[in-house]
């Protein structure tokens, strides 16, 4: 009989410490039978991969990406083998590979390599000797035998990568909370989880700061139509499905409210309104690697006007120079920028097809006396920038405009 394969990813706050990670084993070995084979992809242990940066920016405050992939690449192999470890101690079979071992094979771009190709013929081996197999998240190896990682988060792209090359029948995806929820429940005491969700929601979501999942790991899962069961490691409760749309899947107009802080704010005052302008400041900033989000530029009736973007706050200061650099060639004014935003996003497939939705978000804002700094729509979901200070009441409010708290 042709036994079917399951992946189960888990991510570091599910294993740890060493409870944890006996915990897991124990489900793992409990979703092992004699109709299916496991193959898992485990993050590292806790934080580990947060401290292993840390120790690199002690030394150098550009550590060179080519050892920090070396660096941030061992901590799933730490917790690859101590799985590994405890599920033999449980009397089961099983290994562990890193990323090079079972040849996912990615481009040379360190720190967020990307997967060619993946030859998983050891896996397939060690699957034929009815061992669970066991993979370090986060990692790969170019033609040239150099180590990359995938990006943070990355463990999840592992796992939908290898998902697709076996065939797998069931991608799981386990962290510490029950599921995609319509806000985050921390901020959020009504917050639903939602059953079923698309892989166009989910990565508008992920991309606007829903934490659960790396954004890059969805375009994958959607590009191969993986279906991901994303659920708790402490509950056998359901989670959520992340799935292609299809019928009985409700377009419903708001699937959820996210909120991200992660940007900051960049204003070039008096602008001179010629052609070539915008091309001139933007080319500056691309020229330093950082890559903007929401721009704003209004409509001139005096020759000048101010230009405000995004970018991640990580890049801010990478940006200002570029931008007051590019603010004196082109005789503009004054360079601004503000840390305290918040992007605050409604995403719903059902956008395409109700009208009003906008409209409706920033009288919810406006009823709540937030100000609105800047707009920006995609086919499914609207942002607003506003000041960090109101985030909180920003989410809640719209969480309970669109009523997401009968969601069922
Ligand atoms: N350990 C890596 C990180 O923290 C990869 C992952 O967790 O998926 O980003
Ligand atoms: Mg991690």
């Amino acid at each position: 009989m042709k036994k079917y394969i399951i992946v189960q990813k888990y991510g570091g706050s599910s294993v740890a410490n060493i409870a944890r990670i006996k915990a897991v084993a124990k489900r793992v070995v409990a979703a092992k039978n004699s109709r299916n084979h496991v193959v898992v992809v485990v993050s590292a242990l806790g934080d580990t991969t947060d401290d292993l940066e840390a120790l690199a920016f002690n030394l150098s405050r550009t550590p060179p990406d080519r050892e920090m992939d070396m660096l941030m690449s061992t901590g799933e192999q730490i917790s690859c083998a101590l799985l590994a470890i405890a599920v033999k101690e449980m009397g089961h079979d099983a290994i562990s590979f890193t990323g090079p071992q079972v040849g996912i094979q990615t481009d040379k771009t360190h720190t967020r390599a990307r997967i060619e190709t993946i030859s998983g013929h050891r896996i397939r081996k060690a699957l034929a000797q009815d061992k669970i197999v066991i993979v370090a998240g986060y990692q790969g190896v170019t033609d040239e035998d150099e180590i990359t990682t995938l990006g943070r988060g990355g463990s999840d792209l592992t796992a939908v990568a290898l998902a697709q090359a076996l065939k797998a029948k069931v991608c799981e995806i386990y962290t510490d909370v029950n599921g995609i929820y319509t806000a985050d429940p921390r901020l959020v005491k009504e917050a639903r989880k939602i059953k079923v969700i698309t892989f166009d929601e989910m990565l508008e979501m992920a991309s606007l700061g829903a934490q659960v999942m790396q954004a890059r790991s969805i375009e994958v899962a959607k590009r191969f139509n993986i279906s991901l069961h994303v659920r708790s490691s402490f509950s056998k409760e359901e989670g959520t499905m992340i799935v292609k749309k299809n019928e009985k899947l409700e377009d419903v107009a708001v699937r959820g409210v996210t909120c991200s802080k992660s940007d900051a704010k960049i204003t070039i005052c008096a602008v001179p309104d010629r052609t070539g302008i915008a091309a001139k400041i933007f080319t500056e900033i691309s020229k330093v690697g950082v890559s903007v989000d929401t721009i704003v530029q209004n409509v001139s009736h005096t020759k000048q006007t101010d230009i405000s973007f995004t970018v991640p706050k990580s890049s801010l200061p990478k940006a200002l120079q570029a931008a007051k650099a590019a603010a004196r060639e082109i005789h503009a004014g004054d360079v601004l920028y503000d840390k305290n935003i918040a992007r605050i996003s409604i995403v719903g497939s059902g956008m395409r097809s109700h009208h009003g939705i906008a409209a409706r978000m920033f009288q919810a804002l406006a009823e709540n006396k937030i100000n609105i700094e800047m707009i920006a729509t995609s086919e499914i979901s609207v942002s607003c920038i506003i000041s960090q200070r109101h985030a909180e009441k920003a989410v809640r409010s719209l969480h309970e405009k669109f009523e997401l708290e009968k969601v069922e």
